[in-house]
């Protein structure tokens, strides 16, 4: 964990609390959670075998990040929840690919090939479908983790890394201990890049189809939906 930190201090800038730790409880909640400065886990994450350590330890970063990106940066609305599990997933993994050498381009091209179904599924990033009348839906669907990460991943090859990064460290320091919305987030990533984005930001978070991904045009995306696991 203090190695992990180290990891997305390098990425981000200072941890935004005073404590952090890991409460690992004997108990199947069906999910991971990032409770501020105390992230929950269910004891089988760490104990079932069949888990390659990369990707323990990517789940772990993902709630990590959320220190940053839902906990001290919190969405305005629940249609800014992309910018939380987005950004989580980016971390997960940018961590798998470093540290676990798991392509992070392999990654991304799985998820762009899933992604027009997801948008099909729960709507496009941040524009979430509500519930048929009378029904419960969950917001934390495919389309806010990996369809999202996927969002930022386009910015990323828009705008290039040197951008992107600096981008990372200005919106969690801007917006420290405070709300922020999807609006806030392309305002801040115009102004970074010194380039007018919100038709970018437009079409990849409201399009109700998965836009051309930048520098990979052979990229194709079928309306096919894929399981992934649950993450908090
Ligand atoms: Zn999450």
């Amino acid at each position: 964990t203090p190695a992990q930190l180290a990891w997305m201090e390098g990425k981000v800038g200072r941890y935004p609390f005073e404590n952090y730790g890991l409460l690992i409880a004997q108990a199947r909640t069906g999910f991971e959670l990032e409770t501020q400065t105390l992230s929950l886990f269910e004891k089988d994450i760490f104990t079932e075998p069949a888990y390659p350590a990369w990707y323990i330890d990517s789940i772990m970063v993902h709630e990590m990040a959320h220190q940053w990106f839902g906990d001290s940066v919190s969405p305005r609305t629940w249609s800014d929840l992309w910018l939380n599990e987005g950004h989580a997933s980016w971390y997960e993994a940018l961590y798998a690919q470093e540290k676990g050498h798991q392509s992070m381009a392999k990654r991304m091209r799985e998820a762009y090939r899933a992604s027009d179904g997801w948008r099909a599924a729960g709507g496009p990033p941040a524009a979430p479908k509500g519930p048929r009348p009378g029904q419960k839906i969950s917001l934390f669907r495919p389309v806010v983790y990996d369809g999202s990460s996927l969002v930022l991943y386009a910015l990323r090859q828009e705008i290039g890394t040197p951008a992107f990064e600096r981008l990372e460290r200005d919106w969690v320091r801007t917006h420290r201990d405070g709300t922020a919305s999807t609006a806030d987030f392309i305002s801040l990533a115009s102004q970074t890049s010194g380039r007018d984005l919100q038709g970018f930001f437009r079409a990849w978070l409201y399009g109700k189809k998965t836009p051309p991904m930048p520098g990979h045009p052979d990229w194709k995306s079928a309306p096919v939906e894929k399981a992934k696991p649950v993450k908090g």
